[in-house]
């Protein structure tokens, strides 16, 4: 089970080594992410992909060899990970994609791909001694934190904004977690809880600023590789927010590529809204990360500044990949597609992913046998209020079979 070797600020390039109290570069701040590297030639002594196809695709602790843990301890109590990779046959036909996969995370616990990073960070948390732990969320972060905090019977504190959608909110309070519901944006609640963690010795699991949120969310990546039988994807669209996730499957894709497990890289895709699309713009622009006036129904990824967005920038040149953005009403009319024409329901922020595949496709810009895998980031239960502006409701019928009858059409 590998230690870290060490932690690389991104802005810098100052080289840490693990400690309970470091979450970021001291010197740069909360900007400065860390990555977290490893001793690769120790890892390929002890792990392979035959000895990985031995284990049963149960939860993403089969990948242990890979995470900076030093063991799962007693069984986990909940399944993370091992979420399907469905071939989608209705949505190829609908798009004319001979080779698109969507990964369904909303399979997880709380329903959403940030499980990943919440495990790992429990985990983690309590090697290094810590006992309490504490999350600022625009909704998922936070669910998923209190969900399997609950079930490790572990206490958290969970800062969203006044904001967040209702069935977020719902999961919070049902898993018992401490909520501290906060006037003011994302951002402000983010610092907040920085603050509060380092005063009241919590351990902070906030969004790309905890660096092993990376580390968990790569899983994800390591599972596509395996699912498709080690034969990397050429493209991976990915909802982008904070570019967290993002940057959680460049760090699997490249890991597996490190130990001579996969043979080439896939380029990705960083899916934003419109209205939240820092991490674009400095993309196509001059490569600086500025704060946005963040405004968009998808609220998993309405950021105004990204925290993993510096990382996120990097992977995304590295990856030879692009920056897409949709607008709040494609992304309405990705919902019912991707529901439609596969059964998956996607809340705003997964639809965005799949809106941005429609535009690529409209655009010319993917061919018809290019291997595309869309994450599908969170499940569409947990914003009904948005997926209702997505459809027309039915007009009340009579209780009648006439009126049934006049309603198919069949006199
Ligand atoms: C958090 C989240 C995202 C965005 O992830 P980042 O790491 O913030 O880029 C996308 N979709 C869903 C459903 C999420 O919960
Ligand atoms: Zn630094």
């Amino acid at each position: 089970m590998p230690v870290p070797e060490s932690l690389t600020c991104v802005l810098c390039g100052a080289a840490y080594r693990e400690g309970a109290d470091q979450y970021s570069c001291p010197e740069c701040g909360e900007l400065g992410t860390l990555r977290v590297s490893y001793d690769y030639d120790r890892i390929k002594a002890s792990a392979s992909r035959d000895g990985l196809a031995a284990l049963p695709f149960r939860d993403h602790w089969r990948y242990l060899p890979l995470l900076p843990l030093a063991g799962v301890g007693s069984e986990f109590p909940l399944a993370v990970g091992a979420t399907p990779l469905y071939p989608v046959p209705g949505l190829r036909r609908a798009l004319g994609l001979e080779r698109l996969w969507v990964k369904d995370d909303t399979a997880n616990p709380s329903a959403s791909l940030k499980d990943r990073a919440s495990s790992v960070v429990l985990l983690k948390g309590q090697e290094l001694g810590r006992t309490e732990f504490a999350a600022a969320s625009t909704g998922n972060a936070g669910a998923s934190l209190a969900c399997l905090s609950a079930a490790l019977g572990l206490p958290c504190h969970i800062f969203v904004p006044e904001s967040a959608p209702r069935a977020k909110v719902a999961q919070l309070l049902i898993f018992g977690a401490d909520v501290l519901s906060i006037r003011g944006s994302y951002s402000e609640a983010f610092s907040l809880c920085v603050e509060a963690s380092d005063r009241f010795r919590w351990y902070n699991r906030n969004t790309g600023y905890n660096p092993y949120t990376v580390e968990g969310k790569k899983t994800v990546a390591l599972e596509i590789a395996e699912q498709l039988g080690w034969e990397p994807p050429d493209t991976v669209i990915v909802a982008t927010g904070d570019g967290c996730i993002l940057s959680g499957v460049w760090k699997g894709f490249t890991d597996l590529h490190r130990l001579g497990w996969i043979s080439r890289l896939p380029r990705l895709v960083a899916a934003q809204a419109e209205g939240s699309q820092s991490i674009k713009q400095a993309f196509d622009g001059d490569g600086t990360i500025r704060p946005v006036n963040e405004d968009t129904l998808a609220d998993s990824i309405s950021v105004s500044l990204p925290r993993n967005g510096v990382m996120a920038l990097q992977d995304l040149r590295a990856s030879g990949g692009s920056a897409v953005s949709v607008s709040d009403g494609e992304i309405l009319e990705a919902m019912p597609l991707l529901g439609r024409t596969t059964g998956l329901f996607g809340e705003p922020a997964a639809a965005a992913a799949a809106a941005v595949l429609v535009k690529l496709v409209d655009q010319g810009e993917v061919s018809s046998t290019e291997r595309i895998v869309v994450v599908s980031t969170g499940h569409g239960l947990k914003d009904v209020d948005a997926a209702l502006r997505a459809v027309d409701p039915p007009e009340p019928l009579e209780c009648s079979i006439e009126a049934v009858r006049a309603r198919i059409g069949i006199r």
